[in-house]
């Protein structure tokens, strides 16, 4: 039994940066717990401002908006990790709870940081090298071969800030990209995955450390567009992909979900990258897990037990994306579809605004049967659109 040095009052005041689907979803967790949520976020109309007790709108670099939502919260946390680690830095060593630990941020957040962490600690990775210029990237194609791939250290979601280079022309008619981001790049040899999988940890205060299920999980454009739980992997890669994550958590002092991607190839294991927050990978477990990420990230940040991640059913999740051609005021059709569908069930982030390949909500299936589960899950994706009128 562990201790837990808890006075009893579990609605504490949480301040999260980053207003957006996670935030929602985080504060939809902490009402549970009767917890007063303020976030800070640029967009007055971001998914959480319709649920949060106060919103502070300023921009996520803005030291003294940062400060203020110090001052209005017992512990923060943060929803992704392009934000200014800096002030963050200042407040933890002034002893505000801040989880994840905004050391550990400031190294995540530059992916090329966060690849010399995780080689100094013997975590397999793919080959990478710091480039500075179009010389840089030749030479190391000479050693290593097409494909490549570019990588911005900084800012890129989604696959924005990578750029596939699958021969010498690509890297001269993307010159002015090169240039633009030379000041912090990397180049990294391309992996002929068999397919991508995700582990979604949670690590309290203490130390526990709770996983969840594996998922593999399915990219269009480098954006996820399905998560399947389990991953149906062998017992062996299951157990090599856990271990992993459980050293990723103890290196970065994690508190609160991680989720750490992973590529499979024929006879390895590489982590891609390292995510300190819930993950849409982790969507599914809201329905499908008996704790979800966000509940867990929660319990963690206010220091009391996780919850049990144990998977209640097989799982599909489907990212619902705003349809290609359409940008503005969003309508959504083939609603009914998936509500008239059986066990499965609908997220509607409450995004105003549809864009192409914006992420607008998700569907999760959960069914005895994984077959049926994904068969339905790509029913009603087929269905739902995000557009304008
Ligand atoms: P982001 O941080 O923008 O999500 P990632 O670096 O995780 O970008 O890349 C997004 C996707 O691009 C990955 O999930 C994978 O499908 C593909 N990808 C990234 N790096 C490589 C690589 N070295 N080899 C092959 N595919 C890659």
């Amino acid at each position: 039994m562990k201790f837990f040095t808890f006075d009893g009052n579990i609605n504490k005041k949480i301040g999260i940066i980053g207003g957006g689907q996670l935030g929602k979803m985080m504060i939809l967790a902490a009402k549970n717990f009767g917890c007063y949520v303020t976030i800070l976020d640029p967009n007055k109309n971001c998914p959480a401002s319709s649920i949060c007790d106060e919103h502070i709108v300023a921009s996520f670099d803005d030291k003294d908006a940062i400060i203020s939502l110090a001052n209005k919260s017992d512990v923060i946390t943060y929803e992704f990790e392009h934000i200014d680690y800096k002030t963050l830095i200042e407040l933890f060593n002034n002893d505000k709870k801040i989880y994840p630990n905004p050391h550990s941020l400031k190294i995540i957040q530059n992916k090329y940081a966060q690849k010399i962490k995780l080689q100094e600690n013997n975590i397999p990775i793919p080959h990478f090298e710091r480039v500075k210029n179009v010389n840089d990237i030749k030479n190391y194609a000479n050693i290593l071969g097409y494909p490549l791939v570019l990588k911005a250290s900084k800012g890129g979601y989604d696959g924005k800030g990578n750029l596939v280079i699958k021969n010498i022309d690509d890297i001269d008619k993307n010159i002015n990209y090169i240039e633009n981001i030379c000041d912090d790049m990397f180049v990294e040899q391309f992996v002929n995955f068999k397919f991508e999988i995700s582990v979604l940890a949670c690590r309290s205060i203490d130390g526990d450390i709770k996983i969840y299920p594996i998922a593999k999980n399915i990219h269009n454009d480098s954006i996820l567009h399905k998560t399947i739980v389990p991953a149906n992997i062998s017992k062996n890669l299951e157990q090599q992909a856990k271990n992993i994550a459980s050293n990723v958590m103890k290196i970065f002092d994690g508190v609160g979900m991680f989720c750490v991607e992973l590529f499979v190839t024929d006879d390895k294991i590489l982590v891609n990258e390292i995510a300190p927050r819930p993950h849409n990978s982790g969507h599914f477990s809201i329905e499908g897990c008996i704790t979800s990420q966000f509940e867990n990230h929660i319990r963690a940040i206010l220091n009391v037990p996780l919850g049990s991640t144990s998977l209640i059913k097989p799982s599909v999740m489907v990212n619902l994306l705003g349809e290609e051609g359409f940008n503005g005021d969003v309508y959504i059709v083939g609603v009914c579809k998936a509500l008239d569908t059986e066990n499965a069930f609908l997220h509607i982030y409450g995004k105003k605004q549809t864009i192409p390949k914006r992420k607008m909500g998700h569907i999760t299936v959960i069914d005895d049967d994984i077959k049926i589960a994904e068969e339905k899950a790509d029913f009603i994706y087929k269905k739902i659109k995000f557009i304008s009128k």
